[in-house]
């Protein structure tokens, strides 16, 4: 496993992500809504550097393989508060190539928000297929399998402190420990 993002960088770059929500949304009160679970972390560490008046709820999105190229995205939305009328952030933990945001932000509209507006700890360059500018960025990285701060490879990893890429053989060690 190898350090991408450490945990002082971490620091910084939502520091200055939530500087840059602060001056922009000003005092406007914000409904934050964390996209479970990878962005659970980011989400703590963010809101608690948010200024403004603010309501916290959460959706779940999951994907699963079906029989199509791309995997099926699923949301669960019973965890949303009412959202109507309300300025929204959606906070997810990575960009990659897009679908997952898009869709998460398109069912937000259905529901008649004010304004929506998005933040991600990580984009992946490279990658994007869906053409949404996303508001809020801490950081681009390369395109390459991240895990930790929230993000899980097989539901592990995601308590490290850190962002780290992983290796082709570590892979391999938790998708078969027998090898
Ligand atoms: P998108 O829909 O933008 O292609 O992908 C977003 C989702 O794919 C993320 O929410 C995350 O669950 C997963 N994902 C994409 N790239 C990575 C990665 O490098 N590491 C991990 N752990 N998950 C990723
Ligand atoms: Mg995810």
């Amino acid at each position: 496993m190898k350090t991408l993002i450490s945990q002082a960088e971490l620091e910084a770059g939502i520091t200055s992500m939530s500087a840059d929500i602060n001056k922009q949304l000003g005092s406007t009160p914000l409904t934050v809504i964390c996209v479970l679970t990878g962005s659970i972390i980011l989400v703590a560490d963010l809101i608690r550097r948010l200024e403004m008046p603010l309501r916290l709820g959460a959706l779940s999105a999951s994907s699963y393989q079906g029989n199509t190229v791309r995997d099926i995205l699923t949301l669960d939305t019973h965890l949303l508060p009412n959202v109507k009328g309300q300025h929204v952030l959606i906070v997810d933990d990575i960009f990659d190539t897009g679908h997952t945001l898009n869709e998460v932000s398109k069912h937000i509209q259905t529901l008649h928000p004010a304004t929506v507006y998005t933040a991600v700890l990580l984009r992946k360059n490279g990658r994007r297929e869906i053409e949404l500018d996303v508001d809020f960025v801490a950081f681009e990285i390369p395109d390459e399998f991240v895990v930790g701060y929230g993000l899980d490879y097989q539901d592990l990893y995601r308590n490290l402190p850190y962002v780290a890429i992983l290796e082709e053989h570590e892979i391999k060690q938790v998708a078969d420990p027998s090898a």
